[in-house]
């Protein structure tokens, strides 16, 4: 298999199992599989086993590389965790298909973290959009391929986006290539249909995406920016790495997301996938200032604040109204 055949062998087959995991466990969602995590954001069963699903595979295929992931197994190795532990592990059986013991499972789990200062490595948010996930609407299982500090290869699969009608998008970029959408729980369509981002003139025309969460997004600060560049459709507030999907196939054309708090760092894992798969549909990605993302600096963008997602045309445009409104 040459190696860009691997990659995407490997990456699909990962992302596709947990996303199985994920739809299955968000169907019967109840509160006694949430467990509070020391920052408070609330981490499921189908976080852990999503996690356990992706490494599992991407050990089959790249037994040397390394996954830099959300999630450790810590918490649920401990001895009140041990109900969670048995769900998780039913569920990552279900998304392997074979049988795994509980050790197997954490250690799975716990292949996801590695160095994120290596050459190369895997970024993987299990569950990428929590709060989507728990309140039964939109989030993303995040999957990308870092290399000397470029994202590579990047992954989206977001269930319950909609494609041709039916629920389940699973987006695909290659550095280099073009991005593609795929059926999510159907893969006999290899190649999938190639996207594109808008082609904008005028950022009036524009509609901007953000943060259901105002905490990781400052809602009244995107309300000023529109108003400067003119735009009069409603925000689209979706969760997740779902924003970067929809600014790559032109359901918006401009994903904000404005600092709440100054010592907040973007994580890798919530970014890298996402910004590959606009770069390769037309579209650019900075952080509010204007800077690339820099992926060099371990498991967060410490260089960078917030995020600027666009169909390109109006990048400078929006950076521009960016920095008039937050001085
Ligand atoms: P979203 O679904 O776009 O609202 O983003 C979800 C992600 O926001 C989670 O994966 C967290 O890593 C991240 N997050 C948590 N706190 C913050 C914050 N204060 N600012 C920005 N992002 C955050
Ligand atoms: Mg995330």
């Amino acid at each position: 298999m040459k190696n860009e055949e691997k990659l995407r062998a490997a990456a699909l087959s990962a992302v596709r199992k947990a996303a199985v995991v994920c739809r299955g466990v968000q169907a019967k969602l109840v509160d006694a599989s949430t467990l509070e995590k020391k920052d408070k954001s609330p981490v499921t069963v189908a976080d852990f086993a999503s996690q356990a699903v992706v490494c599992s595979v991407l050990q089959e295929y790249f037994p040397d590389d390394g996954v830099v992931g959300e999630e450790d197994s810590e918490a649920l190795r401990s001895d009140a965790n041990s109900g969670l532990r048995g769900e998780v592990v039913a569920q990552a059986a279900i998304g392997l298909g074979r049988g795994v013991s509980e050790g197997q499972v954490l250690d799975y789990i716990d292949r996801g973290t590695a160095d994120a200062r290596a050459e190369r490595y895997w970024t993987l948010d299990p569950i990428d959009g929590t709060k989507g996930f728990l309140r039964g609407q939109q989030y993303a299982i995040a999957l990308a391929l870092i290399e000397n500090g470029e994202v590579e290869f990047g992954v989206l699969g977001c269930p319950n986006l909609e494609l041709n009608g039916q629920a389940g998008a699973l987006f695909v970029a290659a550095r280099g290539s073009g991005a593609a959408v795929l059926d999510l729980w159907d893969d006999s369509d290899a190649a999938g249909q190639p996207i594109h981002v808008a082609q904008l003139t005028s950022t009036k025309e524009a509609r901007f995406c953000e943060s259901v969460e105002s905490a990781h997004s400052d809602h009244s600060e995107s309300a000023q920016i529109a108003q400067q560049l003119g735009i009069t459709l409603e925000p689209f507030r979706i969760d997740s790495q779902c924003k970067y999907a929809c600014v790559a196939r032109d359901d918006a054309s401009i994903y904000l997301r404005l600092p709440t708090r100054a010592d907040y760092r973007e994580k890798i894992w919530d970014h890298a996938a996402g910004k590959l798969v606009v770069e390769c549909a037309g579209g650019r990605v900075t952080d509010v200032n204007g800077l690339d993302l820099d992926f060099t600096q371990g498991r967060s963008l410490e260089r960078n604040r917030g995020i600027v997602a666009t169909c390109g045309s109006v990048h400078d445009a929006v950076l521009a109204a960016v920095a008039a409104v937050r001085g």
